[in-house]
Order: structure tokens, then C-alpha cells, then sequence
């Protein structure tokens, strides 16, 4: 039988919010793809990794991971594992979505930070806001994305890599949901 006092966490777990966040970078080289966001950006070299490398939706879906306690990216999407080489990031990200769904878990808003000294990405954010919400099945006005360098310093600064970092709010409110 449960006490008074169980009951009352019971119910303030029914309406819950819970927040997560995320970090992820990859080392900028030639011959890759430049993808951010889900969009292919025109620049001269690419990010590496076993995926596309897309820094972006990495640290979205860590920032999902932490709030709807699904582990991380690693562990969800083992590097290596012949399934995820040169997978769209976006797959990833509709797989992790569908788990957040799962968990009986809506998205309220993810806003993403792009760091990056080269190429200047404000005109592709737009786009990259539309096909994370297609991927998320959510509005892309839950989505954020905003886009900065570190003014010359450190690895992103000389051009070495590219950063992203991320949070994510969800809430078991069905009224906020989609
Ligand atoms: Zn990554």
C-alpha cells in the first residue's frame, strides 16, 4: 500500500520535465562532406568520423540521451558497427526521437550552438531547422539553431575541427505535444 507521501511523488513525476545536454566535436578534412545540421554545406573539406560526422545532431541527440536517460550517443549508435558508417545523422536522430517517443516523453524545444570558424552558416540555418524537425516529427519552431566561431581561438579557431553543443527540454505533458 502505498503512503500519502509516495503518492505525491507519483503524481509530480506525471508531469514532468526533464532537460539534457550535449557536446560533441569532430576534426575538420579534406575530401568529406560538410554536413551540419542534416544539410550539405558547400566548403572545401569535411568532418571525420564513422557517421557523416554531423556535430550538430551528435550533440542533439546526446542532449535527447541526457534528458530521457537513454545512455549516450555511443552507446545507442556503437562507432564502428558496420550499420552506422556514413549513415545520414538524421537516421540517427529519427531513431533517437522514436525512443524518446517511447518513453512517453514530447519534445518541447532543443536549441543547438554550431562552432565553427569557417564557413559562415547563418544562411543554412534555416534549412537545418526544417529537416530536424522532420526528423524529430516535430515543429521546426521547437528547434533552434544558432551559429558562432571562437574569434581565431583555439583547434576551431586554426580550423581544425568543428564543435556543437546542445540542450534539450522534454516534458509527459500530452498537451505540449507535438
Ligand atoms: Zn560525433
Amino acid at each position: 500500500m502505498k503512503s500519502s507521501t509516495n503518492e505525491n511523488k507519483e503524481s509530480s513525476r506525471d508531469h514532468e520535465m526533464r532537460i539534457g545536454s550535449g557536446y560533441d566535436s569532430h576534426p575538420l578534412v579534406p575530401g568529406r562532406k560538410l554536413i551540419l545540421g542534416g544539410v550539405a554545406i558547400p566548403f572545401t573539406r569535411g568532418l571525420l568520423g564513422w557517421s557523416d560526422a554531423d556535430v550538430a545532431i551528435h550533440a542533439i541527440i546526446d542532449a535527447l540521451c541526457g534528458a530521457a536517460d537513454l545512455g549516450d550517443i555511443g552507446t545507442l549508435f556503437p562507432p564502428q558497427d558496420p550499420e552506422y558508417e556514413d549513415i545520414s545523422s538524421l537516421t540517427l536522430l529519427a531513431k533517437t526521437g522514436k525512443l524518446v517517443k517511447d518513453r512517453n516523453f514530447g519534445i518541447v524545444n532543443i536549441d543547438v550552438t554550431i562552432i565553427a570558424q569557417q564557413p559562415h552558416l547563418s544562411p543554412f540555418t534555416p534549412k537545418m531547422r526544417e529537416r530536424l524537425g522532420q526528423a524529430l516529427k516535430i515543429d521546426p519552431a521547437r528547434i533552434t539553431v544558432k551559429a558562432t566561431s571562437t574569434n581565431g581561438l583555439g583547434f576551431i579557431g586554426r580550423e581544425e575541427g568543428i564543435a556543437a553543443q546542445a540542450v534539450a527540454l522534454l516534458s509527459n505533458y500530452p498537451t505540449t505535444i507535438p
